[in-house]
């Protein structure tokens, strides 16, 4: 099964990752889908994008060979204080802002820094959406830091990659998305493909949603026009 829009897609921009967004499109595009979001890591990551290929992002236009580029970054989150590695004039020129605890940017410490460090990130007006968030090294208050993003209008990825990729990840990602579920908290599913072949699809993290009976109206990127009316949706600063 695939995604109506790819929420977190790594090109070779990220230092670590295989594809172009040209290659990306045109998986996407035999994939039947229709949108694409380019989310590389920010500078802070070793070998991650320059802060200039975020502020640059308009050059790929709005749409091509029918996909709609959606401007992204996966913004590291560099301390408890919540700050990110890209500057809010870069972070204003996007559409779509993940921010993810990576352990090169900013070493585990305990569940009550990882919580701290989650609501600042939520109360950044540019952020969008939290990265898989189930990593074992960055245990937090679910439900505190969730009931928070409802608050904010902010979005809990559910991480594909993460039922097979990381640690713990399998058994917290179905925590997480109960809560999503009980307190209504709508999440995007994400590849975090890093080879456009892998874009979209998303059969692991559907089977565990499904499992929960997680509702498909919370799933934003399932619906083109579920995931632009949270878009929409978002006060930004002017
Ligand atoms: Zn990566
Ligand atoms: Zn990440």
């Amino acid at each position: 099964m695939y995604s109506v829009i790819e929420t977190h897609f790594h090109t070779v921009a990220s230092g670590h990752a295989y594809s172009t967004v040209l290659e990306g499109v045109a998986y996407a595009k035999k994939y039947g889908m229709k949108g694409l979001a380019i989310t590389d890591h920010g500078p802070e990551m070793p070998g991650g994008a320059h802060l200039w290929h975020f502020g640059n992002q308009g050059a790929m236009g709005e749409e091509v060979e029918g996909i709609k580029i959606i401007k992204g970054v996966e913004a590291n989150i560099m301390n408890f204080d919540g700050d990110l590695d890209i500057p809010e004039e870069f972070l204003r020129k996007l559409d779509w802002v993940i921010a993810s605890y990576h352990i090169t940017c900013c070493q585990p410490k305990t569940v009550e820094d990882h919580t701290r460090g989650y609501i600042n990130v939520i109360h950044n007006p540019y952020v969008d959406v939290l990265g898989h968030s189930g990593n074992d090294d960055y245990v937090y208050n679910y439900e505190q830091v969730i009931l928070e993003a409802k608050k904010h209008n902010k979005l809990i990825e559910i991480n594909n990659h993460s039922s097979i990729g990381r640690p713990g990840s399998k058994e917290r990602c179905p925590i997480i998305a109960k809560l999503c579920k009980k307190h209504g908290v709508p999440v995007v599913v994400g590849t975090d493909a890093h080879f456009a072949t892998k874009i979209g699809k998303i059969d692991l993290a559907m089977e565990m949603l499904n499992g929960i009976g997680f509702p498909e109206e919370l799933i934003l990127n399932l619906d083109e026009n579920r995931f632009y009316q949270y878009l929409n949706s978002r006060k930004r600063p002017e």
